[in-house]
């Protein structure tokens, strides 16, 4: 593998650079281009939904081939935004699937709807299209495909059914940024798709969320939605002059800073750069894994480009516990694992109210006794890498 360049974990700021004894299983990474872009913010007089922030919306949207980009606080608030535009409201029901960070289906019921649990396939882990179509009810409304450890879904065959049906197709695109499905760029193969910009993802902002369409409609309503439900902002009224507003609707204060925008400005002119130093690292796994036994790897087809946001094995040992007691000892031993998710229907919230249960959605109950995601990020190193390997090797073979 190529190393990348030196890094200073400390972000060019303490002058040394120190060996990680604990590996994360992503990390946030500021050089000192990325706090030059902030510093420039905080000099400057507008420090938030201004300029810098409709720079990045206009880099988003030219990134992604879409006519329109919303920033907003997060990529749960993107998700909520996202849902608002559509109409969902009491009554819908929006189908998600079951292996995905809990947000997912959270913002469903932030809009009032009921979220509906459809299985992954077990291979990929991504929702499985047969299992959507067994979910369909006349109250049905939406689809969202998550693109689970960044392997963009299938979005023909989602889109497909979307037709067949009359439904809109989102895309939590949280994991994918930069990735790509049949030579088409994530985030102009859905009705609408959501990006996250908190500190573990590719494009790190601290906290932020981006929504992006070509619905100019939709657009507009999630502009007013994120400004508590006014349709202009302070800076275009600082701009024409006028105290006046009008508040047509209710909405949330979503809103990003510029100083946010900034950094993830910055992070997003490296994202190419960033998503091929994880590409070589997981390719490296890839090779080391390959022979072992124990150790099963996700299928990716060879129809996409994988943004690389997780590196997800699945622990096949004897026993039920075997993934747990891998886990644990690989903490031990300074390897920040983590497992990513648990199946959101098994979640008390979701037990509680809405009667889901163990057996609703097997595939993804099966993957999550077995998975584990391995410390994935652009600043480790090669002997990083095969620290994990040989780790891993390790506690296989102990368990
Ligand atoms: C991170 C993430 C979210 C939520 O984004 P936040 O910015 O943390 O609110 C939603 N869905 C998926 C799949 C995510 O990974």
């Amino acid at each position: 593998m190529k190393e990348p360049e030196p890094i200073d974990p400390a972000g060019g700021m303490s002058g040394t650079v120190r060996p990680y004894d604990h590996l994360p299983y992503a990390r946030p990474l500021a050089q000192p281009e990325d706090i030059a872009s902030v510093i420039s913010v905080l000099k400057s007089e507008w420090w938030t939904t201004g300029p810098v922030l409709r720079r990045f919306e206009k880099e988003m949207s030219k990134f992604c081939h879409c006519a329109e980009a919303v920033a907003v606080s997060s990529g749960t608030a993107a998700l909520h935004c996202a849902y608002h535009a559509i109409g969902i409201g009491p009554g819908d029901e929006v189908i998600v699937p079951a292996m995905t960070f809990s947000a997912t289906a959270n913002a469903v019921v932030l809009c009032g709807g009921t979220p509906v649990f459809a299985d992954v396939d077990a291979d990929t882990l991504l929702i499985d299209p047969v299992s959507i179509e067994t979910k369909i009810t006349p109250r049905t409304r939406a689809i969202v495909g998550v693109d689970y450890a960044g392997q963009p879904c299938d979005y023909d065959a989602l889109a497909a059914i979307a037709t067949e049906y009359r439904l809109s197709l989102v895309s939590d695109a949280c994991h994918s940024l930069g990735g790509s499905y049949h030579g088409r760029v994530v985030g102009s193969l859905a009705d609408v798709t959501v990006f996250s910009f908190h500190a573990v993802k590719a494009v790190a902002a601290g906290e932020g969320g981006m929504v992006v369409t070509n619905r100019t409609d939709w657009a507009e309503k999630i502009r007013k939605f994120r400004n508590h439900g006014i349709l202009t902002d302070p800076h275009q009224r600082s701009k024409t002059g006028t105290w006046e507003y009008d508040l047509p609707e209710i909405g949330f204060n979503y809103r990003l800073t510029d100083i946010q925008a900034a950094l993830a400005l910055s992070q997003l002119k490296k994202l190419g750069k960033s998503i091929s130093r994880k590409h070589a690292i997981a390719g490296f796994y890839d090779t080391q894994f390959a022979p072992q036994t124990g150790i099963g790897r996700l299928q990716i087809r060879t129809d996409v480009t994988h943004a690389h946001h997780l590196y997800v094995v699945r622990i096949k040992g004897k026993g039920e516990d075997s993934r747990d007691r891998v886990f644990h000892r690989l903490r031990h031993m300074g390897i920040g694992v983590n497992v990513h998710y648990k199946p959101v229907h098994l979640l008390s919230f979701y037990r509680n109210r809405y009667g889901c249960k163990e057996g609703d959605c097997p595939h993804a109950e099966a993957a999550y006794r077995q998975i584990l995601s391995l410390p994935l990020h652009p600043g480790m190193t090669d002997a990083d890498a095969e620290r994990v390997v040989q780790s891993v090797r390790k506690t296989i073979h102990e368990s």
